[in-house]
Parts: structure tokens; sequence; C-alpha cells
């Protein structure tokens, strides 16, 4: 039985806080597809509201799978200033409960008694140790004890559903599946101890700890109420493991209401991400090595794209969380910051090939690249800047510089020394073809002060463009915002500035729309944070 929303009798039944798109980019639509091609049938809930949706294709066989989405459902609801994003008529807002993982599983607690639930993706992966919560400011316990589900899956998780699938049916036990997350009464031995949940919720200085301890690559334990959170080390993804996912016959069907409208013709290249930002929880998520797919793979896939009865000869993006780290791919595992090691093959030359390759597809008309470019990176080949700029965007490139202030950048852990560099470059290399920059700027971020704001307002308005300013909203287990909840850059335990305060952020956010806003107006000199 194919993969459904109607019927009953599934093996496996999902229940998303998204609708589902039959497409690689849709995390229920990922997990379905897998599923299926192991010859287990899924049947799907999505946005359940009332007890008859839950119930609507009965009970599964195995298991429930339970999932808010690619996106946290606390961020998707409310604003940086905490506003309801309903209450925001131009908000392009995607419906969902607050804390929907919590919500899906209380209500098929209750409607199906002794069923087994699996929880997974983003909400579920980055919630999974004691963690600050923004919303409800204060520190709150691993998301698995509060939805009372049988085991979590963190990261992609693809290998570990197919695990959990395979042994349930088998009526074996879930325990150690490498990249999952269960609750046990004893401490295995080799788990290594974070501090308890009860120790981290009052101690700032324990809750600092427990983030330098954050791996993905470790058997992890933590206390709370005398019970242990257990996560197991992450299993290795490998160029084949992606091949093959991408390769699952995906219809790219999309929902009427789908969040992926722009991006049904996207192509991924690669996963995780070294980078390192503070502010981003990609690496504990997704991690932070690049597993890279194959040339052909990713050929392979655009081929049966330009067979796609709604494909126009346009391939949306051809990307990963970065543009432009496909291929840089190091087989060493250790634990060294990758952008500060001579190791790594900055020569973007796998990349050009596969963008070369790409273009030439029969059906294809263009290539279009629009992930995130890393532009210190890219600086390292300006062969890959000059192809990029001549063949795969239209108008505007996209970085994210986010700050000019270099203490604020080194809290973001991101280097901005050589942005002026690849302004240059890119100025010159598209000279005459009428394309620029355009910007990401991130307001707020812990280190944040009258003296970087001011100086990220004139910087703002001198370069214009701005694509986007986020507020900095802090969100679970990232590195900046243990320090928004601590005070202190746990690095090095030194204080930091934090700015808390509504109407502050609220008069930052005003001062960078007149800046940008109104360009050639000069914007006052320097702002006074009350
Ligand atoms: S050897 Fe260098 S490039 Fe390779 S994983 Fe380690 S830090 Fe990264």
């Amino acid at each position: 039985m194919p993969i459904s929303r109607a019927g009953s009798d599934f093996d496996i039944i999902l229940v998303s806080a998204e609708f589902w798109d039959d497409h690689p980019l849709s995390p229920v639509g990922m997990i379905a597809r897998v599923l299926d091609a192991k010859g287990f049938s899924v049947g799907i809930i999505e946005k359940p509201v009332e007890d008859e949706d839950f119930t609507r294709v009965g009970a599964p066989r195995l298991f429930f799978g339970v999932t808010s989405g690619s996106i946290d459902s606390m961020l998707n609801n409310y604003t940086p200033l905490k506003r309801p994003r309903s209450q925001d008529a131009h908000a392009d807002w995607n419906p969902m409960p607050d804390r929907a993982l919590i919500v899906y599983c209380n209500a098929l607690r209750r409607l199906f008694k002794g069923c087994k639930i699996v929880i997974g993706g983003i909400e579920a992966s980055l919630r999974r140790f004691a963690h600050y919560d923004y919303w409800d400011n204060a520190v709150r316990r691993s998301v698995l004890f509060d939805t009372r589900a049988d085991i979590l899956v963190y990261g992609n998780g693809e290998k570990q559903v197919i695990e959990i699938a395979e042994r349930a049916r088998g009526g074996k036990s879930l325990d150690c599946i490498q990249g999952t997350c269960v609750i046990s009464d004893e401490l295995p031995a080799g788990f290594e101890s974070l501090p308890p949940f009860e120790a981290v919720k009052k101690d700032k200085a324990r809750f600092c700890e427990m983030q330098l301890a954050f791996s993905n690559s470790k058997d992890i334990a933590q206390e709370s109420n005398g019970r242990y959170l257990l996560q197991h080390a992450y299993p290795e993804y490998t160029t084949a493991d992606l091949d093959w996912l991408y390769s699952l016959p995906f219809s790219r069907r999309l929902h009427p209401e789908s969040q992926l409208g722009m991006a049904q013709f996207s192509v991924v290249t690669h996963r995780g991400c070294i980078g390192e930002c503070s502010f981003c929880s990609l690496a504990l998520h997704q991690g932070s090595r690049i597993i890279s797919r194959s040339e052909d793979g990713i050929i392979h896939e655009i081929e049966r794209l330009t067979k796609h009865p709604q494909f126009k000869g346009y391939i949306d993006d051809l990307g990963g969380p970065s543009a432009n780290m496909y291929g840089m791919d190091c087989g060493e595992r250790c634990a060294n910051p990758c952008l500060e090691c001579g190791k790594l093959d900055r020569s973007h030359s796998r990349l050009i090939a596969l963008m070369r390759r790409a273009r030439t597809v029969k059906g294809v008309k263009k290539v279009f690249v629009r992930s995130g470019v890393r532009y210190d990176l890219a600086l390292e080949s300006k062969d890959y800047i000059e192809e990029l700029s001549r063949f795969h965007i239209s108008g505007c490139l996209k970085v994210a510089p986010e700050h000019f202030s270099a203490k604020v950048l080194g809290l973001m852990n991101k280097d901005g020394r050589r942005f002026g560099e690849f302004v240059q470059v890119f100025g010159k290399l598209n000279e005459g073809m009428g394309q620029s920059l355009r910007h990401y700027l991130m307001l707020g971020h812990p280190g944040e002060d009258e003296g970087t704001l001011s100086a990220l307002l004139r910087k703002a308005e001198r370069i214009g463009n701005i694509e986007q300013f986020q507020l900095f909203t802090p969100t679970p287990m990232t590195l900046s915002t243990c320090m928004y909840w601590t005070g202190v850059d746990p690095r090095t335990m030194r204080k930091v500035n934090i700015i808390y305060d509504y109407k502050t952020k609220k008069m930052m956010k005003a001062a960078l729309m007149r800046a940008v806003g109104k360009r050639g107006r000069t914007s006052p000199d320097s702002i006074t944070l009350k």
C-alpha cells in the first residue's frame, strides 16, 4: 500500500504539524518515502486538531511518528518580540499548536492507550536535552519526558527510522539505536554525563558546562528527576546513503498550501555545515561535517526532474545549508574547526565541475543558486565566484555578513574581516552585469550594545541592499542562546552584554528600518539604549 492520507491498517502513521509534500525537502515527505521504500505502509495525518483527526486512519501496527516538521513550533508561532504571528496579517504563517510535539503526543496517548510513539524533527532534535526556552524564559527538561514518547530521533532521521521500524516489526527492543535518545532508570557504562537537569536549571555555570559538552558523536546521559535521558551517538551518513535517499521516487507533488512552492525543483547537493556559527543549531542537528552526494547522483536527479510535467527548465536551487560547501568533505573525523584547518579543500573544484555539468543537462535552461553563500570561503576561488555570477544567479547574490562589529562577530564565531574584499571581487567580476549583493543582518545578538548597534546602522545605511534583517531569537541548544540565558560566553566565562528589554529591541528594529528604508537620509550617529 502506498503512502496515503486515507485508509487504515498502516504499519506506521506519521503525524505532522506541516503539510505533507511528496518532496525531499519535506521532513515528513522524506521519512514517508524511506519507509515506503523499505516495504512499510505509511499513513499521514497533517495538522490534526480534533480527536477524529487523530483517529481517522485508525491505529498503526507498529508506531506513530510525530514531528513539528522543519521548524520548532514556538519559533513558527511567535515573532522575536514574542508576538503571536497569528496576529500579524502580513506574516506568511503556517498554523500549528504551541509545543506541537507535546500536544500531539498527549492526544495520541489519550486516544491510543499503549501505542508506540517516535518523535523526530527539529523541535525534538534540539530540545533533546535540558534547554533554555525563550518563550517560557526558563530552562525546560528534555522534550522526551514531556511527550512521554518511547524514543526520540535527532538530526536527519532516515537511518534511525528504518532501524526502529525493522526492530518494531521484529518485536525487538528499541534500545541502543544510534542517533536516538531514550529514557532509562539506570546509567549504563560508557556514557558521558552532563550536569543534571535540576543543576542546570538553577546554576548558570552548570548550564555553560552542559553547553560545551553537547556533541552528536558521543553517548551522553543527563539525569532528570532520578531518571536518565540517554543519547546514542549519531550514525555515519555516507555519500551512498544520500544518493539513495535523493533517488527515491518523489513525485514532487506539493500540498496546495505548501511552504515549498519556490523550491519545487530544488536539488540538495550535501548535508552538514562547517561554519559553526554560534546562533545556528545546524551542527547539532545535521552535523558539523560535510557529506556530499556524488556528482552522478545529483545529475541523475536533475535528469529525472526534466521529465516532470511541471518542470519549465529551471532548477530552483542547487545547494545545501550553505551553497558552497559541496565537496568539502574530509575523511578525517577530528574535533577541530574545519574553517581553520589546512587540510580543508577550499578549491571549490568539485562544486564548479558539478555546476558546469548541471547546466548542460538536456532540458535545463538555468540552474539557480539561492542558498546562502559563505563569502569568506568563496574568496578562496575567484573561478567559483565568476561561475556563480555568470551562470547561476539573476540580479543578486545573497550573503550573510550578519554584523560588522568585530566584538559581536567574535561572539557569533564569524570572521568579518574579508567582507570588504568579497564586495570588491564580486563588484569587479560583475562589472556591467547589473548584479548586486543582498545582505542578511542580525540585530540584538549577545554582545550588542550602543556602540555596536550604531556601527551596524551606519554600515547598513552605507551598503544598503538589505535582503533581510532579523532580531536575534534564542533557540534551543545554540551557543548564543547559552550566552543569552547566562550572560556569559561559556567558552571564556567572560560577561557578555545582553539586551533583554523588548522596548529596546523594538527601538533597534525601528532604527534599522529607518537606516535602510530611507537611504541618503543620515541615520543618527549614535543610538542610546535605555
Ligand atoms: S582534518 Fe581539518 S578539515 Fe578534516 S575534519 Fe578535521 S578540522 Fe575538518
